[in-house]
């Protein structure tokens, strides 16, 4: 499954090619992904000018002048193609799995036109069927999808007051909170198992344990919020710097080359400078946690 970060690779790959255009025809080879297509899906985005993409947590929202924006989610193995006639393919977006371009997997095609760029194709290939498609008939921030969503992991609202705030008297271990999209919308196990160990703290321990006044519990939700910003904005930044690689080099992109400090390194020396101790990973709620016990406390 995508996180964060790479939705956020595959927003600002997309961003330039939409933002602005319009909707001249859709074409839907399929009736559903994970849900059906809304009725007249097609005839509804026809002619419909694009104001902005956007994204919450991993969701893609499409903004559509006098019409309700789109809720795209990529599901496990989702991606967008750009497809113009003067210049290669292209698949904005860093993914940890390569993605298909396989055409018996094209289930949408949007053709855009206007907005200061060349007639564009922006192809939606899914092999699982896992992603998809929505209008938020009664605006972005009634859709149940994003109602009840927890804050963004990027920026600088996440802090360690906010952090306290979320986590107060929760009793479940502290990645299970931070995996809840209540909490933190859009994290995943994967920048969980990184922002952990680089605050340091024990993935096991209860949340509620750094939402205290103490000394110790305000340290500790500082540098967990601090923690967090920092790998999914250098997350990102590798993505960014891989798309200004695709368009000088015109080379492959679509594979996520982002180094991992614990995700996926069981047995490996733990990295943190003066630490002796090695990576291990033990399954919590069904998934992979990568801690290193010696200085996750
Ligand atoms: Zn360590």
């Amino acid at each position: 499954m995508p996180e964060l970060p790479e939705v956020e690779t595959v927003r600002r790959g997309l961003q330039p090619v939409m933002e602005g255009a319009r909707l001249a025809r859709v074409e839907l080879r399929r009736k559903d992904l994970r849900f059906p297509f809304p009725q007249r899906f097609a005839e509804r985005l026809a002619g419909k000018r694009i104001v902005a993409l956007g994204r919450r947590a991993k969701y893609l929202l499409v903004e559509l002048e006098d019409a309700p924006a789109l809720i795209c989610h990529l599901g496990m193995s989702g991606s967008f193609r750009v497809e113009q006639d003067d210049a290669d393919p292209a698949t904005p977006g860093l993914f940890h799995h390569e993605r298909s371009k396989a055409a018996q997997h094209d289930h949408v095609v949007f053709h855009l036109e206007g907005g200061g760029q060349p007639p564009a194709r922006v192809i939606y290939n899914d092999p699982r069927r896992f992603g998809f498609m929505l209008f938020a008939e009664d605006g972005l921030s009634n859709h149940p999808m994003l109602a009840e969503l927890g804050p963004e992991p990027t920026g600088n609202a996440l802090d360690g007051a906010m952090l306290r705030e979320l986590l107060r008297d929760r009793v479940a271990p502290l990645k299970a909170a931070l995996l809840d999209q209540h909490t933190i919308a859009g994290l995943g196990n994967i920048y969980v198992c990184e922002a952990l160990w680089r605050a340091g703290l024990s993935p096991s321990r209860a949340a509620g344990t750094i939402a205290g006044r103490g000394k110790q519990a305000v340290a500790a939700s500082e540098a967990l919020a601090s923690a967090i910003r920092a790998v999914i904005a250098e997350a990102i930044e590798a993505g960014g710097s891989s798309l200004r690689d695709h368009i000088r080099t015109d080379g492959t992109l679509g594979y996520f080359q982002h180094s991992f400090s614990v995700y996926d390194r069981e047995g490996e020396p733990c990295p943190k400078p003066g630490c002796r101790g090695h990576i291990e990973r033990f399954v919590q709620s069904g998934r992979s946690t990568f801690y290193c016990r010696t200085c996750q406390k």
